[in-house]
């Protein structure tokens, strides 16, 4: 039953065919299984799974369940736990035991869902393959050589491996999108403010965005009804109560507009992620959908901003890690600067270094102008390009990734080509967005591989529900999310 959805699986919890206990103890021999291959999960925290699961199973029992009741679900190790060790995939973080449950975490547990752990991830979410983590890389369930992408890997791990039924993410310039195309999988980042970022361990905080990743349109938005809404203990999440985000999965793409970014075709896209492409834009239009070729003159600029901006927060965000309130601190310090310096350097590592060290540079006098003050003035137009776009679309079409999964260690020495990795994920976020990858081709590896092609779709601000009629829409047309790894 592992390799179920979330749907499939609440409505056999529903009608009896299984019980939560049992459901969460197949995932658990699995987990003990195979989580030293995949290394999908930091901590599982298999004590509080079964006795969530029992509870579930007795509120079930009383007539006391919803669609996410007694479902096996795990968390990116980025969301405080209450009493469960919360890494964020780094050193400096390795023996921290959160103090609080994260508002994503407390909603989660009081819609009955029962946590099977956290999952491995880029150190403090900077990465795009899941090998900055302080654990090791998490390996792809297409073929375990190759990065489930990243920041989210381990989530998509976990989900793709049938090491849970769905998993949390989070998003800042696209780690939950490029793991799910990566591994075959569905992963949705909502409107910026739409979900609460309180217990959320902040990267870059104008960014970061919590998300599902699932094996479908339907999972994600179960999900959402879950993890979505106001929160008073964040500032910046809307305050608009969350809409019901299953309602309108069946309505009809009849007349619904598909925006296609000329730059991402001009660029010379990866051939097998084309025809991908191509293929998607054939079934939508079979649906009822017109397609429109749209600008976004500023597209190209975006990776740019995105690296001065991302690292300019988490150098801010990163100052609290000083080895005194919380976290690593090193042996015995000679004295406190030698405690602060030491602490760092030990505790976190080079990725994280080299963004705090760029993100300090932009932001500090004579350079702030120059590169924090530019990247924000290209954030401005990016936006406007999107709000324009919007005018004449629904919504807009394209590829999640440059390419399909890459080989552990491949572009781990090279930074920039890393970062390039980003290419059509970072606007959306700098733009505020909802946006969903989803399961749309595979090509072959040169060693005879499967390795899945995820498209993404972007809507207009707070158009969740649209976005996910959409994908789901795809996916009652189209198998490729229901495709799974060998083995
Ligand atoms: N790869 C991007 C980065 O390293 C995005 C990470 C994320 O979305 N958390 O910053």
């Amino acid at each position: 039953m592992s390799d179920r959805t979330v749907a499939e699986l609440s409505r056999s919890l529903a009608q009896g065919e299984i019980s939560s206990v049992e459901l969460t103890r197949d995932y658990l021999d699995r987990i003990a299984q195979h989580n030293s291959l995949y290394n999908a999960y930091i901590t599982v925290t298999e004590d509080l799974a079964l006795a969530q699961a029992a509870q579930a199973d007795a509120a079930r029992a009383k007539g006391d369940a919803g669609p996410l009741t007694g479902i096996p679900i795990a968390h990116k190790d980025i969301f405080c736990m209450k009493d469960v060790l919360t890494t964020c995939g780094s050193k400096m973080l390795a023996n921290f035991v959160a103090p609080y449950d994260a508002t994503v975490v407390a909603k989660l547990n009081a819609a009955g869902a029962v946590t099977l752990g956290k999952t491995n991830m880029d150190e403090f979410a900077m990465g795009s393959s899941n090998e900055n983590s302080f654990f090791g890389a998490a390996r792809n369930p297409w073929d375990t050589d190759r990065v489930p992408g990243g920041s989210s890997g381990g989530s998509a791990t976990a989900v793709a491996a049938d090491l849970c039924a769905i998993a949390t993410g989070t998003d800042t310039g696209g780690s939950i999108r490029q793991p799910a195309a990566f591994c075959g999988l569905t992963g949705f980042k909502p409107s910026y403010g739409r979900i609460s970022r309180w217990g959320m361990i902040a990267y870059a905080s104008s960014l970061d965005q919590a998300g599902p990743i699932s094996k479908s349109a339907e999972d994600a938005a179960l999900m959402m009804n879950v993890m979505a809404g106001p929160d008073h203990r964040d500032s910046t999440s809307v305050d608009m109560p969350a809409p019901d985000f299953t309602a309108n999965l069946n309505d009809s793409l009849q007349g619904l507009r598909i925006g296609v970014v000329r730059q991402h075709l001009a660029e010379g896209l990866d051939a097998n992620v084309e025809s991908a492409l191509q293929d998607a834009i054939k079934v939508f239009e079979s649906l009822g959908a017109s397609i429109k070729e749209i600008d976004l003159p500023n597209s190209h600029l975006s990776v740019s901003a995105y690296y001065v901006i991302a690292p300019a927060e988490a150098s801010a965000n990163l100052s609290r890690y000083d080895g005194v309130r919380f976290g690593y601190r090193c042996e015995n310090p000679a004295n406190l600067e030698d405690m602060y310096k030491r602490s760092r350097s030990e505790g976190f590592g080079n990725e994280v270094k080299r963004r705090i060290l760029v993100g300090t540079y932009a932001l500090s006098a004579g350079y702030y102008d120059a590169y924090y003050i530019k990247a924000q003035q290209i954030r401005r137009l990016i936006k406007q390009d999107y709000i324009d776009a919007f005018k004449e679309v629904d919504v807009i079409i394209g590829p999640t990734t440059p390419n399909t999964a890459f080989k552990i260690g491949e572009k781990n020495d090279d930074p920039v080509t890393m970062y390039l990795e980003d290419i059509y994920t970072v606007s959306i976020n700098l733009a505020g967005l909802p946006a969903i990858s989803i399961p749309a081709g595979s090509s072959k590896s040169a060693d005879g591989k499967s390795l899945p092609i995820g498209i993404q779709l972007v809507g207009s601000d707070f158009a969740e529900a649209k976005v996910l009629n959409i994908a789901h829409q795809f996916q009652q047309h189209t198998d490729w999310h229901q495709q799974r790894p060998e083995g």
